[in-house]
């Protein structure tokens, strides 16, 4: 936790000198970010339970700041939200892990599955649909797939359009997964209006698994998930008890510290390479 720590002060330092100054408010400097494309993509990969090997990453933005350092998404992807910059970070972002990884998905396991975060605010934007078709077109070799995470924090409303966006992108071969299930609003009617592949279990969940003996929570969620056929990725496994329960409950994919942190594009390949 050595690199965590030294974020963490790093976050904490930049942010107090960022909010101080009033000539460079949070949000211009979030502006600035994005125009001087200090805000990069970072991949965690995660595997497959049975086989162990690499079945997919998730691009996570990683930003740092020339002066204050790293910045956590928990505070400018919110930021990014509310005022209305999340479309251009997510193009910035998308535009990136296409030059990172088009001249190396070759040597990903075939069918790797590509994540992306996005927000509500993506949703309905022609850009992102254009985005997604780039990178499916320059990242097939391997015959990837990208998948594109929602969460059910900030529950969607699903108008005609919206439902004829998600068939848009189902028809370019774009799967959807349903991210920070148990956390929010999904009930039954919301799973199958948005008709994900997978669900990710939250990571507070998790982190119930050892500590707790009430895994009652999290053995309900995955019923759920299997009640409908879809695909389960739990994430925030830190411990081997943590994939070992996890395993036993026969879930697909398992993601988290345990098995690597987010990486860096450079890092990624290396490690993709000499495995
Ligand atoms: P998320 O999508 O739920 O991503 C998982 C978060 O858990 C990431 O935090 C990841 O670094 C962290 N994590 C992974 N494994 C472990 C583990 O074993 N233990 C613990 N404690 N944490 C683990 P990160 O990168 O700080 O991102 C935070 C959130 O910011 C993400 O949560 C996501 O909601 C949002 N975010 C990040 N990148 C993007 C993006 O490009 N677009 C959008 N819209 N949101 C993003
Ligand atoms: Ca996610
Ligand atoms: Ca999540
Ligand atoms: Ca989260």
């Amino acid at each position: 936790y050595k690199n965590l720590n030294t974020m963490l002060s790093g976050i904490n330092a930049g942010l107090a000198r960022c909010f101080s100054r009033r000539l460079h408010s949070p949000i211009n400097t979030l502006r600035t970010a994005i125009a001087q494309r200090q805000i990069a993509p970072f991949y965690q990969p995660f595997i497959d339970a049975r086989s162990g090997q690499i079945a997919g990453i998730e691009v996570l933005a990683r930003w740092r700041h020339p002066l204050y350092g790293y910045v956590s998404p928990d505070v400018f992807i919110p930021l990014a939200e509310k005022h209305h910059l999340i479309v251009p970070l997510t193009h910035l972002l998308m535009e990136q892990v296409v030059t990172d990884l088009q001249h190396q998905i070759h040597r990903f396991p075939h069918g790797t599955y590509i994540c992306i975060n996005i927000s509500a605010q993506n949703c309905l934007d022609p850009r992102f649909e254009c985005d997604t078709r780039e990178m499916v077109r320059k990242l097939k070799a391997n015959q990837s797939h990208v998948v594109v995470e929602i969460t059910e924090r900030h529950p969607l409303h699903f108008t005609p359009q919206l439902n004829e966006w998600f068939a848009a992108l189902r028809r370019a071969d774009i799967s959807l997964a349903l991210d920070d299930f148990g956390t929010g609003y999904s009930n039954l009617a919301y799973i199958s209006a948005l008709n994900p592949e997978f669900i990710k279990i939250d990571k507070q969940f998790v982190s119930q698994i050892g500590v707790s003996d009430d895994t009652r929570l999290v053995d309900s969620l995955i019923d759920l998930a299997k009640n409908m056929r879809l695909k389960i990725i739990a994430e925030g496994v830190e411990t081997e008890a943590q994939a070992n329960y996890l395993r036993s409950k026969r879930i697909d994919y398992l993601q988290g510290f345990y098995f690597s942190k987010p990486l860096s594009a450079s890092e990624l390949i290396y490690q993709v390479a000499t495995r």
